[in-house]
């Protein structure tokens, strides 16, 4: 079975520097306010292809938020968001196709539930790409295989352990090819066995260069995979640093009781 290992230091993935890579999602002067409550506050942050950008911070932080603002499951009231260096689409077939080309593993509810899980994985390159029944097939089984849950695409969810129907939800994110996938804290459903057979499948996407977006509260994971993690309270970025600097010197006070509270 898959296990999560972090690995040794002399293997951690270079957390070097990206920044002659464009950007996938960038935030420019992003304020979203529910009511009277300014939930994202100023938020400017570039994520660039094959990074590995990992979202920490206290609950109601905004982390949620932020995510569904990218592929705009939320409008934003102030700033711009662009996705692979264009303004995200507005409404209508322009939106929906966008959507799909950003993939999303959310803590639950991920997939349809009177489907297959190789219906789960097919639907969406048949549907809105248009692929052939073999070839989407072809791929789904792949893709399966990958996140090591072949044996179950017959399967329905409800058949599935938390960890395999997570799998399955990332395996159908990666058969859209997307441009960057986000993680909405993926585990915090999941008994301990499945929270590490997920992080195991998303540390192998990390290795692989896969661009992601990670709300988690999983610190092994941010400290052996992230190239970048971004602290978030009240709104608001208050840290950006690489995990090793984050994790042993926290420039804030916030961010130094955050860690105390979840060590
Ligand atoms: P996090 O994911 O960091 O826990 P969220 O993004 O879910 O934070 O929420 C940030 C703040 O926005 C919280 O105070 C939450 O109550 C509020 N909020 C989130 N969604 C809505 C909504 N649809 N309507 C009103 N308030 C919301
Ligand atoms: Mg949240």
């Amino acid at each position: 079975s898959l296990h999560f290992t972090p690995p040794d230091t002399g293997l951690t993935k270079d957390a070097g520097d990206t920044s002659d890579k464009e950007a996938i999602v960038e935030f420019r002067g992003v304020w979203k306010r529910f009511g009277e409550l300014d939930v994202l506050k100023d938020i400017n942050l570039s994520v660039r292809r094959g990074e590995v950008v990992v979202i920490i911070g206290p609950s109601g932080a905004g982390k949620s938020t932020l995510c569904r603002t990218i592929n705009r499951l939320e409008t934003i009231d102030k700033g711009s968001i662009l996705v692979d260096g264009k303004p995200q689409p507005i409404e209508g077939k322009e939106l929906y196709e966008f959507r799909a080309g950003i993939g999303m593993v959310f803590q639950s509810f991920n997939l349809f539930s009177h489907k297959s899980i190789l219906e789960n994985v097919t639907l969406a390159p048949r549907k809105i790409r248009g692929r052939d029944k073999a070839s989407a097939q072809a791929d789904a089984y792949r893709l399966l295989d990958m996140v090591g849950i072949r044996s179950k695409a017959n399967s329905m969810p409800a058949q599935l352990s938390g960890g395999q129907r997570q799998r399955a939800a990332i395996a159908r994110a990666l058969a859209m090819d997307p441009k960057v996938i986000l993680f909405d804290e993926p585990t915090s459903a999941l008994d301990p066995e499945s929270t590490q057979e997920v992080l195991a499948t998303m540390q192998q996407l990390a290795r692989q260069g896969t661009t992601m977006i990670v709300v988690t509260h999983e610190m092994s994971f941010a400290k052996s995979c992230a190239d970048r993690v971004v602290f978030m309270a009240d709104g608001a970025i208050v840290e950006t640093a690489n995990p090793e600097t984050f994790f042993s010197a926290p420039e804030s006070e916030r961010a130094r009781s955050f860690l105390a509270s979840v060590r």
